[in-house]
């Protein structure tokens, strides 16, 4: 899955003429600190590092790229299988213990996908990509795909088309303003502004009957660049296929939440599964879009609603009609996990994990054989190392994760299977998926925020003469408002940015709270293909990573990831950072309810005053929006003061911790710091889970119910309020603190443990 949308980065391109010369910077100079490392094993570390950068081939990267993008391998397709038994053999080759996981996971595909306009006029989609010249392999019909929405429902609805904008909450009350209902109707929204899966639910919390996504060319088309294949954006007929379940209620396997889907594993019947969409929903490209689009009538869409298509959006319901017909063959599928492993020569039992899916839409150059064939360079070059005698201290797991796509199937029910195990061994997990040109962006546990900054500020960027992380940090300086940037130039790094879904860390972070990291590079390219056809070789070669240099740096810098969590002496992960960031998080908290009440009490005015209905063009309708019940004051003391000690004690933690390796630690010691510090992120789970949606455990970090994707962070505080449920609010700031305090006392106990024998 990953990303859709060009990223912003103009000044930094300006800059760059200016400072383009041989890459020289990031040279480490000898003697500087390493997390969990004394100085001696730091050199002998870097020393480790600098032999894997040169082994890391950008032939073999492109080489293993064509081959795994030869062929469509979505979940369940021959192809699928032949590439991950080719990885197993080549992980072997290359002396790693290398294995298939086999899973069994519903996996609906289409039998039926009919959309025709009825009136006005008459149209039928084509719901086709044809084949292109200049890309190889978007002639391979018979193995492609068709263009579709998984775990959309079946159905068959007939009415008037509503044009929802991006179909997020927000977009409804504006239609409601305008007097325009989609009870009984067809939906017609855009992609963007939300994940997908969010579009179909909301359409049918409001009535709808089915929902229809669209690529606007204001997306990922041509407002961005020239489309393919002259350039790399998306061109009328690209369609962005992708999972419409309800993923932000859980992960995986559908018919197996929070059980692995083993092929004895308890199964719920079809009709009990929650995560389906309630209405049949469908994806079309910009060009079936368009006659639907134009065939609409009724008032205008609010200005930032339209698009890139050259009419008038207008609202509807109606004149235009539509016929929306989708079956689906509901057959259980076959799921092939490929794990890799290098048992540690000390600690066997501690483990450092990093994850890539394997399984594409359709051939999935970008999305996700960039990252797997780094992946992959990473687990060869450590595994060269090993055959030479070294051995890792911890040990090693890769996995090649099967079905992402349709709902992260592959790793959730891995995860899911090896829980236990992964609760007692795990370090951190390690996750990549699409990589292409451009600015480095880690997000995950603020517990590995200190260590990922050391770790990538020594790898220099292949075009600009610094290191990825400074380029990150230019980068986000650059694209911030200038009222922001103050903030962000007082320190001398950056707040990695929370995880909320979209990739493989999902049921490592959120379900079990194992400290996660993804690692990202992109942004710099023309990634117009997301989830179609033409996300191929031939796309990725032109537009996406051409020398394949990104990829390199990339693999070179999750190498010194991996290999660093699992030499470390004392476990490179650190408290405070996340002490800082929840800090953060309650402030934005208060500010997100002084801006609530403010709109109420604006809202309140302006009914009052009737501007809204005096301004209005008394020949449109309007319908005034409706008052906000007035925002309580919160008690949101407990919470504050929570956090507040919290930092305190994860400062003072470690300073303490900085002592005590200063001044050696007893193996016991050390062995209990390091399982404390392996349970840390744990601290901030609940066995509940969060309000109505006990999958997701993680207190801090979750998808939400309402973006997707998007992160919601103290989620059960924030979407309390978001829906306006203050007693609930209230409520969850009391658990979220009392989280925290044992979290303390934990933190507490651990610091008395390493202060000097007295
Ligand atoms: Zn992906």
């Amino acid at each position: 899955m990953s990303s859709t949308f060009p990223r912003a980065g103009t000044a930094l391109l300006l800059a760059m003429t200016a400072i383009l010369a041989t890459p020289t910077a990031a040279e480490t100079p000898a003697g500087a600190p390493m997390l969990g490392f004394d100085t001696e094993a730091a050199e002998r570390e870097r020393a480790l590092e600098r032999e894997l950068d040169g082994k890391i081939s950008k032939d073999e990267l492109r080489e293993w790229m064509r081959r795994l993008t030869e062929r469509p391998h979505h979940l369940g397709s021959a192809r699928g299988r032949a590439n991950a038994e080719w990885m197993r053999e080549q992980l072997s080759s290359w002396g790693l213990e290398a294995r298939i996981e086999t899973f069994r996971v519903l996996f609906p595909t289409p039998k039926e996908r009919l959309l025709e306009m009825t009136a006005p006029t008459v149209y039928r989609a084509t719901l086709e990509e044809p084949t292109l010249v200049d890309d190889a392999t978007s002639g391979q019909r018979k193995e492609q795909l068709p263009t579709f929405n998984a775990y959309s429902i079946d159905g068959d609805v007939e009415g008037e088309l509503v044009y929802v904008n991006y179909g997020v909450p927000a977009d409804y009350e504006e239609l409601a303003q305008r007097g325009v209902d989609v009870r009984g109707k067809i939906v017609l929204a855009r992609y963007g502004g939300s994940w997908r899966g969010i579009k179909p639910k909301v359409a049918a919390e409001h009535g709808a009957v089915g929902c229809i996504i669209f690529s606007d060319p204001s997306g990922d088309g041509y407002r961005a660049g020239d489309v393919y294949p002259k350039g790399g954006w998306r061109n009328r007929d690209s369609v962005q296929r992708g999972s419409v379940a309800d993923m932000p209620i859980h992960a995986g396997d559908p018919l197996t939440p929070g059980v692995g889907a083993t092929a004895d594993a308890a199964r719920l019947p079809l009709s009990e599964v929650d995560i389906l969409t309630k209405i049949p929903t469908l994806p079309i490209s910009s060009g079936d879009a368009e006659p639907l689009l134009r065939a609409l009538g009724g008032a205008m869409a609010p200005e930032g609603w339209r698009g890139g298509l050259p009419l008038p959006y207008h609202l509807g319901p109606g004149p235009a009609r539509a016929h929306l017909k989708v079956a689906f063959d509901w057959s259980l599928v076959d799921l092939h996990d490929v794990i890799a492993t290098l048992a540690g020569d000390e600690l066997p039992d501690e483990w450092v994990l990093h994850g890539n899916h394997h399984d594409a839409w359709v051939n999935g150059a970008t999305d996700p054989i960039s990252g797997m064939v780094a992946l992959l360079a990473e687990a060869k070059a450590i595994g060269e190392l090993a055959r030479s005698g070294w051995r890792p201290r911890r040990t090693l797991v890769w996995a090649a994760w099967d079905g992402e796509e349709p709902g992260l199937l592959g790793s959730t029910e891995w995860a899911e299977t090896h829980a236990e195990e992964l609760r007692a061994k795990a370090v951190a997990y390690v996750n990549t998926d699409s990589l292409s040109r451009g600015i480095f962006s880690p997000a995950g546990s603020h517990s590995l925020e200190r260590f990922v900054h050391e770790v990538a500020s020594e790898v220099a960027d292949p075009e600009v003469a610094v290191s990825v992380d400074e380029r990150s940090r230019a980068s986000r300086i650059a694209d911030a408002k200038p009222e922001d940037r103050k903030k962000l130039r007082e320190r001398a790094d950056y707040r990695i940015d929370a995880l909320g879904s979209g990739s493989d860390y999902t049921p490592f972070l959120q379900h079990l709270g194992l400290a996660s990291l993804n690692v990202d590079f992109g942004g710099q390219d023309q990634y117009g293909q997301y989830h179609s056809i033409y996300d191929s070789f031939d796309h990725y070669t032109r537009f996406m990573d051409p020398g394949f240099d990104y990829l390199a740096t990339s693999a070179k810098l999750t190498s010194r990831i991996v290999l660093r969590l699992a030499e470390a002496e004392v476990v490179p992960l650190t408290l405070e950072r996340t002490a800082e960031a929840i800090g953060e998080y309650a402030v934005e908290i208060r500010e997100l309810t002084d801006k609530l009440r403010g709109e109420a009490e604006e809202r309140d005015r302006l009914l009052g005053e009737r501007s809204l209905v005096l301004a209005a063009d008394p020949k449109q309708t309007f319908v005034p929006p409706p008052a906000l019940d007035r925002v309580p004051i919160l008690e949101l003391a407990p919470l504050e003061n929570s956090a507040a000690l919290f930092t305190t004690s994860t400062r003072a933690f470690e300073a303490a911790r900085a002592a005590a390796e200063a001044r050696g630690l007893a193996p016991e010691r050390r062995d209990e710091l390091n399982a404390f510090l392996r349970e840390f992120e744990r601290r901030l789970t609940l066995d509940a889970g969060l309000p109505g949606r006990p999958w997701y455990r993680h207190q801090i970090y979750a998808p939400g119910q309402y973006t997707g994707y998007g992160v919601k962070t103290l989620p059960s505080i924030r979407e309390a309020i978001e829906l306006r449920r203050w007693d609930e609010a209230n409520a969850q700031i009391r658990v979220i603190a009392a989280l925290l305090d044992a979290a303390r006392a934990a933190v507490e106990e651990m610091t008395a443990k390493l202060a000097p024998a007295g």
